[in-house]
C-alpha cells in the first residue's frame, strides 16, 4: 500500500481537482483506493458528490476518538472510498496542537490502513496552508506530488515546498520522504506565460515534472458543481484526457 500527499501551500493550484481525478482514475484501473480529504473545506467530499455527515470524516480519528476503517464512505466507484472533512476539522489544528504527538496523528490514524491488504493506494487532499494538518500528511506520506498553477512565481512556490519537504526529512519525522512529482495545471497554450513556466520548471526541475500537462478547462471547473468527476461529466474531453494520462505516469512512478 501507497501513500501520497497532493500538496501545495498555495490555493486554487488544482489540488483537489488533481486528487480526485488519480483516486478515481487510479480506481478505475483496478487499484483499491482511499482518498483522505484533510481540508476542512471539504472540497474533494463534495467533488465526488458526497454528502457531509457530521461525525464521518478524519476529525475523530485524529482525536482518537474513533477508527479511520469504520468511517470510511464509499462513493460511487466500485474501488474508491473515502474518509471526508467537515468544518470542525479546522479545529482539530488547535485541539491536537495541545496533544502528545500531534505531527503523528495523521500517520497513526493511516496505521491500520497500512497493512490492510484492502487498500493499495491512499491520496491525501491537503489543505492550502502550512499548518498542522498539511505537515501530518507530510510525516504521514511515502509520496508527495505537487500541483504547480503555470504562473508568476510558481518556481518560488515549489521551492519552498521542496525546502519543507527537505525539512522533515532532515528533522527525522519522516526521512524517506520523497517527491514523486511536479505537476502543470491550468495551461493556456495561448499564453507566452504557460510556456515559459514550463519550460523554467523542466529547466529547473528535470525530470521530477510529470511528462503529462493538465490544460485549462472550462469543463473541468464545472464537473465539481455536478458532484461528477470529469471522466463522468465529459468522458471524451481534453481535461479528461490528460487525468487519464496522468494517472498512467502516476501509477507507472510508484
Ligand atoms: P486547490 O485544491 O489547490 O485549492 P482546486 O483543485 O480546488 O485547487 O482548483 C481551484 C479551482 O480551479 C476550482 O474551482 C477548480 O474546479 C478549478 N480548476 C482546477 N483545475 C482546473 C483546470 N485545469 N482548468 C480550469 N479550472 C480548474
Ligand atoms: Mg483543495
Amino acid at each position: 500500500m501507497r501513500i501520497v500527499a497532493v500538496v501545495n501551500q498555495k490555493g486554487g493550484v488544482g489540488k483537489t481537482t488533481t486528487a480526485i481525478h488519480l483516486a478515481a482514475g487510479a480506481a478505475e484501473a483496478g487499484r483499491r483506493v482511499l482518498l483522505v480529504d484533510l481540508d476542512p473545506q471539504s472540497n474533494a467530499t463534495s467533488g465526488l458528490g458526497l454528502e457531509h455527515v457530521p461525525g464521518k470524516s478524519l476529525y475523530p480519528v485524529l482525536l482518537g476518538q474513533a477508527r479511520a476503517l469504520d468511517l470510511l464512505q464509499p462513493s460511487r466507484q466500485p474501488n474508491l472510498q473515502i474518509l471526508a472533512s467537515e468544518l470542525d476539522l479546522a479545529g482539530a489544528e488547535i485541539e491536537l496542537a495541545g496533544l502528545e504527538n500531534p505531527l503523528l496523528r495523521v500517520r497513526e490514524a493511516l496505521e491500520p490502513l497500512r497493512h490492510d491488504p484492502a487498500f493499495d493506494l491512499v491520496i491525501l487532499d491537503c489543505p492550502p496552508s502550512v499548518g498542522l494538518l498539511m505537515t501530518s500528511a507530510l510525516v504521514a506520506a511515502e509520496k508527495v506530488l505537487v500541483p504547480v498553477q503555470c504562473e508568476y512565481f510558481a518556481l518560488e512556490g515549489v521551492g519552498k515546498i521542496l525546502n519543507l519537504i527537505e525539512r522533515i526529512k532532515q528533522g527525522g519525522l519522516n526521512p524517506s520522504l520523497a517527491i514523486l512529482g511536479i505537476l502543470l495545471t491550468m495551461y493556456d497554450a495561448r499564453t507566452r506565460l504557460s510556456q515559459q513556466v514550463s519550460e523554467d520548471l523542466r529547466t529547473h526541475l528535470g525530470p521530477q515534472v510529470f511528462q503529462t500537462i493538465i490544460p485549462r478547462s472550462v469543463r473541468l471547473a464545472e464537473a465539481p458543481s455536478h458532484g461528477k468527476t470529469i471522466y463522468e461529466y465529459d468522458s471524451t474531453g481534453a481535461a479528461s484526457a490528460s487525468y487519464r494520462q496522468l494517472t498512467n505516469e502516476f501509477l507507472s512512478r510508484l
